[in-house]
């Protein structure tokens, strides 16, 4: 693949990172739920909340993961390759997704 596209990726890869890096560190804090809760419904609603937060670090989490992947495929010279069939990932999936494992073909299979 083209150098430049390649860098190009790398940048968009590392500006991805930061800005996961920042909210899951955000994320971490922690959460404040008040003292005075005497209320079941009040607890519910809390320990809903509190499972919707772990999902959502979840998730930071493994978009975190699927970035350093990407960026060290690029580090191993093997950016852009499809894990599946081994084809060529398009440009057109990179540029909206630079840290996609999978070619579109192997993606509509999924
Ligand atoms: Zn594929």
């Amino acid at each position: 693949m083209d150098k430049d596209k390649i860098a190009e990726y790398k940048k968009k890869l590392e500006a991805e990172r930061i800005l996961l890096m920042k909210e899951i560190s955000n994320d971490e804090k922690p959460v404040d739920f008040g003292h005075d809760v005497d209320h079941f419904d009040e607890e519910t609603d809390e320990a809903e909340e509190m499972s919707n937060h772990l999902a959502a670090a979840q998730d930071l989490k493994s978009r975190l993961d699927e970035v350093d992947a990407a960026l060290s495929n690029i580090a191993s010279g093997n950016f852009g390759i499809c894990e599946k069939c081994g084809a060529r990932i398009g440009d057109d999936v990179l540029a909206v997704d630079p840290e996609s494992r999978l070619c579109k073909n192997c993606k509509l299979a999924e």
